[in-house]
């Protein structure tokens, strides 16, 4: 059996052409999944004998509402689907006046271990399909009923790890007889994995790529990001430059601040030392609560004080809000829950 709603138009097309049937075919049916149908059935002008054909040798996914919560504080809305195998994971919905946002997961858990985390808890179960990618935005926009105009591959996995299914899914995801989302409404979020950035850099896409700092030296780096164990913040940057040469898309950095760890003056120093001329822009977040993890967010005295250092060195950079801190909707909140 094959999971359909993964295929490009291309290959939907082929595989149709294998059944003798004309290429139009291969569109109407596109169109009807990238409408978020739960199955052939429902593809009113489709033969009943060719849905039948085709229910014997594909499925479309269709994942199952396991909950759904709203935050009292901002209207955040948090998803948590079922996926075919009883997997599950979360997305969350951030209403802006510039329209909405929806964040996705792209792993069942992660590997990653940043310490901060709460995604990487149970370590990495399995790889998301393009389908379930593209599941999270159509089914999250039918339930809401507001039209979902960004994304950011920032719940759930790390994009990087997950590279064929991602840009599967950014090709689903942005074609014109789907969603059609642009390249330029979308950012991916990655902990750092340089061969993977080079290679997503040569493909010149226009997203915008956001890269989960958190420390600008490697021993603070080291001690909250194993990957930085592997691929320093010096390769990090250079990767970076690359990036940014060959797109001219430039950087996002995230940089969560939390108490004793990562929010000294020391630390803005070298940040700016690093970020200075770069071209970047910087987002700071206080760091969420993890249950178990016992870090704290930075206190705003602070806070205050890194800032400061940061707009003298001609930085630029946002204070992020949290939003959807309420129901643990909040950046590092989201997670695998267990059946
Ligand atoms: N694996 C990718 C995608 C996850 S994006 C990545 O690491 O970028 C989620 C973002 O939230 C990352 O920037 C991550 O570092 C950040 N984050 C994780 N835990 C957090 C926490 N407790 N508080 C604030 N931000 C956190």
């Amino acid at each position: 059996m094959t999971d359909i709603k993964s295929l490009n138009l291309a290959e939907l097309t082929a595989a149709l052409k294998n059944l003798g049937e004309p290429q139009f075919r291969a569109k109407q049916i596109f169109v009807w999944l990238h409408k978020g149908v739960r199955g052939f059935d429902a593809m009113t002008n489709i033969p009943k004998q060719l849905r039948d054909r085709l229910n014997a040798d594909f499925y479309v996914t269709a994942p199952e509402l396991a909950s759904r919560q709203v935050s009292a504080e901002d209207g955040t809305l948090k998803y948590l689907w079922r996926l075919g195998d009883g997997e599950t994971v979360e997305s969350v919905v951030m209403s802006y006046n510039h329209g909405n946002t929806i964040c996705i997961s792209t792993q069942v858990g992660c590997r990653q271990g940043c310490v901060f985390c709460a995604s990487t808890l149970g370590g990495l179960v399995r790889n998301l399909a393009p389908s379930e990618m593209l599941d999270q935005v159509l089914f999250a926009q039918s339930d809401c009923g507001k039209r979902i105009s960004n994304i950011v591959l920032m719940g759930i996995g790390e994009p990087l790890d997950n590279f064929d299914n991602v840009l599967r899914f950014l090709e689903l995801v942005s074609h014109a007889d789907g969603l059609n989302i642009g390249m330029r409404h979308i950012s991916l979020s990655t902990c750092g994995l340089t061969e993977k950035i080079d290679k997503l850099g040569d493909l010149g896409l226009q997203l915008t790529l956001s890269v989960s700092l958190h420390a600008p030296d490697d021993a603070t780096r080291g001690g909250i990001m194993p990957i930085n164990r592997t691929h320093n913040v010096a390769e990090l940057m250079d990767a970076c430059r690359r990036y940014f040469a060959k797109t001219g898309r430039r950087i996002s950095y995230e940089y969560a601040m939390i108490d004793g760890v990562n929010d000294t003056a020391e630390h803005a120093r070298r940040l700016v030392k690093l970020l200075r001329g770069s071209g970047s822009h910087l987002n700071l977040i206080l760091l969420n609560d993890v249950a178990e993890r016992p870090l704290k967010p930075s206190r705003r005295e602070n806070a205050d004080a890194f800032t400061k250092i940061l707009g003298s060195g001609n930085i630029n950079f946002t204070f992020r809000r949290r939003l959807g801190r309420d129901i643990d909707a909040a950046c590092g909140q989201l997670r695998r829950k267990t059946k």
